[in-house]
Parts: C-alpha cells; sequence; structure tokens
C-alpha cells in the first residue's frame, strides 16, 4: 500500500514517477498475489474513544514530507539549469520566460485535474466499476469518518497489477489493486488508512512534487545517453572497418558528454551517498503511515495483514543492501513497530 513514485533518486534515467505510494507499494517487497492470511481469523477493528484522533491533531507536512522536500532541491536545480538553455535557445529575446513557466508549473500539477490525468494516462489506473465501488466504498467512508476526513476530497481507483497494493498518489488520488479489493473489509480498511496517512502528511504531494521538478533533468540525461549510444553504435562499425581513429573519436566524445552532463548535474555525483538518504526518508513516510493508520484503530489488523504478507511472499529475502535502498521497509520491522 502506497505512493511511490516521484521521490526517488535510485535511477536517474527513468523519467517515469516511481509508483505511487502504499503500505505495500511493488516493486520493494514485490508484491504477492496471496496472502497468508487464515480467512477465519480477521482482525477486529479498535476505534479510538478519543475525541481529538491522533490523525487529526498532528496532520500536515511531517518529518519525512520536509525532509522530501530538502532531497528534492539539487535534481530541481539542475532541471532549472535545463530549463534555462532550452529558454535561451527557443527564444534568446526573452530567455526568462520557460524557466519560469516552469516553476510556476509545480502550482499545476496540485491541481485535482491534473491528478486524474496522471492516474489515467501514467499510472494506467481505472475508474472503479459499480461492483468495485460496493466493496470500495463503505471501507473508505468508513476510514474518513473515522479519521474525520472528508472523503470526497478524494478520488478512488483502480490500478491495473496483478498483486495486493494500493497507492496514495498526488493530492486527491487513493488507488487499490483489485487484488486489495478481495481483502476482508478491516484489512482493506487498514490498507485504505495507511494510504491516508500518506496523504494527510503531505508524502503524496512531495512525492509529486520532487517527480515533477526532476523530469527536465532526467529527460536531458536520458537524452544525452540516448546520443551517447548512438555514437557509440557509429564508432564500433568505423572500428570493424578499420577507421580506428573515428572509434577514437567517439569515445572522446562521449566522454565529453557525460563531463557536460555531470557539470549540469553536479547531484549525480551524490547519488551514492543520496539514494539511501532518500530511501531512508521514504522508509520513515511509510512508518508515519502506519502509524496515523494504527492511530486511526487499524494497528492490529495492518499487522495480520503484513504478517500475511510476509507469509505469502515466503518472508524477507531482500539483501542488506537491496533493503538499504529500498523505500519500503520489510514488513517484518513494519509490524515489529506496529506492536512498539
Ligand atoms: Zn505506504
Amino acid at each position: 500500500m502506497d505512493t511511490r513514485p516521484p521521490q526517488d533518486g535510485r535511477d536517474p534515467r527513468a523519467p517515469r514517477p516511481r509508483p505511487p505510494r502504499g503500505p505495500f507499494d511493488a516493486p520493494d517487497p514485490e508484491a504477492p498475489t496471496q496472502l497468508g492470511i487464515d480467512p477465519d481469523a480477521v482482525p477486529r477493528i479498535r476505534r479510538p474513544r478519543t475525541k481529538v484522533l491522533p490523525v487529526e491533531q498532528r496532520r500536515g507536512p511531517d518529518l519525512a514530507a520536509y525532509l522530501g522536500l530538502a532531497l528534492m532541491v539539487p535534481a530541481s536545480i539542475s532541471s532549472l539549469v535545463v530549463m534555462a538553455l532550452i529558454g535561451s535557445i527557443a527564444w534568446p529575446a526573452q530567455a526568462w520566460v520557460i524557466p519560469v513557466l516552469w516553476v510556476v508549473s509545480g502550482a499545476v500539477v496540485l491541481i485535482p485535474a491534473f491528478d486524474s490525468l496522471l492516474a489515467r494516462r501514467l499510472f494506467s489506473m481505472r475508474e472503479p466499476s459499480a461492483r468495485d465501488l460496493q466493496r470500495l466504498e463503505p471501507a473508505w467512508q468508513s476510514v474518513c469518518r473515522t479519521a474525520g476526513v472528508n472523503p470526497d476530497r478524494y478520488r478512488l481507483w483502480i490500478e491495473g497489477s496483478q498483486g495486493l497494493n494500493a497507492f496514495a498518489a498526488g493530492g486527491r488520488t487513493v488507488a487499490v489493486t483489485r487484488r486489495a479489493l478481495e481483502l476482508p473489509p478491516p484489512m482493506l480498511e487498514a490498507v485504505l488508512a495507511h494510504e491516508l496517512g500518506h496523504h494527510v502528511h503531505g508524502h503524496a504531494r512531495v512525492s509529486l512534487l520532487g517527480w515533477w521538478y526532476s523530469l527536465p533533468a532526467r529527460g536531458a540525461i536520458l537524452l544525452v545517453g540516448l546520443v551517447a549510444k548512438g555514437i557509440l553504435a557509429v564508432g564500433r562499425s568505423f572500428s570493424r572497418h578499420g577507421g580506428a581513429a573515428v572509434a577514437l573519436a567517439s569515445v572522446l566524445l562521449v566522454l565529453l558528454l557525460a563531463a557536460a552532463v555531470v557539470f549540469l548535474n553536479p547531484w549525480l555525483l551524490l547519488i551514492p551517498v543520496m539514494a539511501p538518504v532518500m530511501a531512508a526518508v521514504a522508509r520513515a513516510g511509510e512508518y508515519r503511515a502506519d502509524q496515523a493508520a494504527a492511530s486511526l484503530g487499524y494497528g492490529v489488523a495492518l499487522q495480520d495483514l503484513l504478517k500475511g504478507w510476509v507469509a505469502g511472499s515466503g518472508g524477507e529475502k531482500r539483501t542488506w543492501r537491496a533493503r538499504v535502498l529500498a523505500s519500503h521497509p520489510a514488513a517484518v520491522d513494519r509490524v515489529r513497530r506496529l506492536r512498539g
């Protein structure tokens, strides 16, 4: 369950958002299609009895959201440089227009219509059918009622992947996979409560902004990579026919391009350091979303679901390195935290 895209730093070449956030966001760990859950032992929801709910008291961006914002600065600066270059080439007389418009565009991606566009076009989500809504809507209404949140503020979607997963994306998108819809109601509510936690604590918006503001830098890197591949292919072709000078020139040209990319994107040099930090911040957001769900009474249901997740996927198999770079904590660690 979760929103993962925008806020990564692991593959700067891919100008695609990370999958939206969720407690079970694939691909780390890979979402199982079956859970090891005993259907006769469905947990009960323990609703909080306090008048002011914890999720209400602590609504608004949390530390994970602010750290996520800070970590998107280096790539955003590189993107600004790329847009300034484009502006100076495309419209030299008014070179400031394009970079300024791009900076302002960050506000545009937060409008609800853009959320729907992203959900439909980029994440290939679809609107729930009447049958889907029979399961999804009561669960969502129940979670929002407990949290004191207006359910109509968010839009529900179905995500097409096979595994059990859910996502919070942008400002208003909440999506579940079909497999998640088959969960017993308390567990489906626990999943949705986790996603609501991502929204109320600002993780999903920061994720979207980080993705958006890194697009020009990532696009430029991707473009230069493609050009470099083409140059190397030409060089190899010449070297096979005795054109050693052309082959050498192609290698030198590619090195020059690589130097230009690093000059425009000095943050690339920091990726070995930044990637684990970004992953740690993302994992902190996951723990926080779990905490939000637990504060609404879904702690036991979430624990049981995560235990089923572990059983269904055959246990935690990731290497130490994969766990350090993962945007999601191991399910066993999440259960441990939820137990407190
Ligand atoms: Zn999550």
